[in-house]
């Protein structure tokens, strides 16, 4: 049954997801974005995410929120790995350390970490050689996906269930439901049902701002992804990128720095870190990898996660025409992680049309 014309506004994780969600479930979508699927940008998030799911506290009701979109977001992840793993999905044991006092929170219910698929605390003897500041170490079965390979598919998939793709960038949600009119093919479009907002870090927000991260591309590989948390509050990634894509690790959180400019300090530091976690990815014999402390790097780059104050805005309002607008944006570092949970999220905003819904938790 066709349901009535639905644009978005963005091709990032969440507008892709939201694209294949709403095409599966009947509506006619259309997708007008700055940056596609295969574009490389620095505002545009989604490919250069590592990606990995990692759990994350559960003690506000916003965090209790996002444990849900995650619960749902991993499901579907899952039998992507099993059923499509041309997707760039991939299950893998995931580790990590952490080295604060108060690690031993982590195992509260309420921190959300315990009630994971195949959760246990490591025995220290699990801990990498040099291991002195680590005061907790847990396991648990994550995901992992290739970004760039993923959000090809997505859009691959997407275009077979009929959804078009426009480039433009817009500078109002008013311009895009001018533009989907311009565009539009045949009939489509008498019945807009819904505008989504998926852009990021939306359109002149101002709650919303950058976290650069500084990231590295290896080839050097890794077959779990491992997670260390400093006592200093920062933390270091190992991400591997299935279907030949690497392995990512790193990184830096700089949030409101829009600088481009690479740190050799962070480089040095990121590839030291790594090294001392997991000293099994260092290929010592290559020539390739002799100044690079064992490391065979393929690129260093900048990215800006869409932070936004008071997180996630998944809510809806009315346009001036009266058309529903369904903001989703503002994921931070977690964009991957909730995505098909905020999906769906958004299909009950769209179903219901009367409804103006400030939290989902609310919807269903
Ligand atoms: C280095 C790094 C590592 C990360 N690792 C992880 C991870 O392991 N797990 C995880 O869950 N998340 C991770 N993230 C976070 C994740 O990448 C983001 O939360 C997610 O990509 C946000 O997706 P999005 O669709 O909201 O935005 P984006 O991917 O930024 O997409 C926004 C879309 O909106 C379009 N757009 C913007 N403005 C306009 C306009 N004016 N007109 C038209 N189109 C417009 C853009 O062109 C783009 O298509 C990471 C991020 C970074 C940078």
């Amino acid at each position: 049954m066709i349901k009535g014309q639905v644009i978005i506004v963005g091709a990032g994780v969440l507008g892709l997801s939201c694209a294949l969600q709403l095409s599966r479930s009947g509506y006619t979508v259309t997708v007008i974005a700055r940056d596609l699927p295969g574009d490389s940008h620095i505002d545009y998030a989604s490919p250069w995410a590592g990606a990995h799911f990692r759990p994350s506290p559960a003690k506000t009701p916003v965090e209790q929120l996002e444990q849900r979109l995650m619960r749902d977001t991993y499901s579907e992840l899952e039998r992507l790995a099993k059923e499509h793993p041309e997707s760039g999905v991939k299950i893998v044991p995931a580790i990590e350390y952490f080295d604060s006092a108060e690690a031993d929170s982590f195992l509260a219910k309420e921190n959300g970490y315990i009630d994971w698929p195949d959760f246990r605390i490591l025995k220290s003897e699990e801990y990498p050689a040099d291991h002195e500041s680590i005061q907790l170490g847990v396991t648990y079965r994550s995901w992992v996906l290739n970004s760039p390979v993923y959000l090809q598919w997505c859009r691959k998939q997407a275009e077979e269930q009929g959804v078009g793709f426009v480039r433009a960038t817009v500078a109002s949600m008013d311009e895009a439901v001018s533009i989907f009119q311009q565009e539009k093919r045949g009939n489509e479009g008498s019945d807009i049902r819904a505008v989504i907002n998926a852009t990021g870090r939306g359109l002149n927000d101002p709650d919303s701002f950058p976290s650069r991260g500084q990231f590295i591309i290896v080839s050097n590989q890794c077959d779990k992804t491992i997670s260390h948390h400093w006592a200093d509050g920062s933390s270091t990634v190992i991400i591997p990128r299935p279907l030949g894509g690497g392995t990512v690790i790193g990184g830096t959180k700089e949030p409101n720095n829009w600088s481009e400019d690479i740190s050799d300090t962070a480089t040095e530091t990121i590839l030291a870190r790594v090294a001392g976690i997991c000293p099994e990815l260092i290929d010592r014999e290559n020539p390739v990898t002799e100044n690079t402390q064992g490391f065979d790097i393929r690129q260093v780059y900048i990215a800006r996660r869409p932070m936004r104050r008071g997180g996630l805005r998944l809510e809806k309002e009315n346009m001036n025409q009266g058309i529903p607008l369904i903001h989703c944006y503002g994921a931070g570092a977690s964009g991957f992680k909730i995505s098909w949970g905020v999906a769906r999220q958004v299909e009950l905003l769209v179903a219901d049309t009367q409804l103006l819904v400030n939290n989902p938790l609310e919807t269903s």
